[in-house]
């Protein structure tokens, strides 16, 4: 039985479409995205949001919202029978950096992913942190990661002399290109993210 940590935002929830919907209404003028994500990871001005709107919007991003994130669109069924066969085999804690606590974070993965049908555990283990998530990763020992954040990855690879996490980043366009761009192993998907860890661990 491995360690795994799930990052939850940009990997299982939809953060990016449900922060331009929030954008919006906060009164900003938002260009679509060209791709199912935007393009790069600080997208909020470029796609037409001011300062002060970014500022009100992360003012706006309550429990309430951070528990009602739509499930990204590669939560597929088959994505969710994967995780739940992860779940039966290794302990996966899911992580969060959401600034709101631990229950938003429960609730989301209580009603997206089923956890007392589909994953048949008394409950689901969430790590929030809103800061430094790569040395509470550490402090974990985890065996693997799954990540859309390059940097939370660079970061905890750097921490490693010896035995390293596999690391799956799940690829985005907002993450592809700059640096880190080929650490570890990248995922087209989700599914195929779940599927690279039932397989290799
Ligand atoms: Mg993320």
């Amino acid at each position: 039985m491995k360690r795994i940590a799930i990052d939850i935002d940009g990997v299982l929830a939809d953060y990016n479409h449900a922060m331009w919907r929030l954008l919006q209404a906060c009164g900003a003028d938002m260009r679509p995205f060209e791709g199912p994500d935007p393009d790069c990871w600080f997208w909020y001005e470029k796609y037409g949001a001011t300062a002060e709107q970014v500022k009100e919007a992360l003012g706006r991003q309550t429990p309430e919202w951070w528990g009602h994130l739509d499930p990204h669109k590669e939560l597929t069924l088959e994505a969710l029978r994967g995780l739940a066969e992860l779940c039966r085999l290794h302990e996966v804690t899911f992580v969060t950096s959401r600034p709101c606590g631990r229950d938003a974070a429960w609730y989301w993965l209580d009603w997206n992913l089923n956890y007392n049908d589909r994953l048949n555990g008394p409950g689901p283990h969430v790590l929030v942190t809103p800061r430094k998530k790569h040395d509470a990763l550490y402090a974990m020992d985890i065996d693997a990661l799954v990540e859309d954040n390059l940097d939370t990855v660079l970061a905890l690879r750097g921490m490693y002399e010896y035995r390293m996490p596999v690391t799956v980043v799940v690829d985005r366009a907002y993450n592809r290109g700059g640096a880190g761009f080929d650490c570890g192993h990248r995922s087209p998907n989700t599914l195929c993210a779940i599927n690279y860890l039932l397989r290799t661990l």
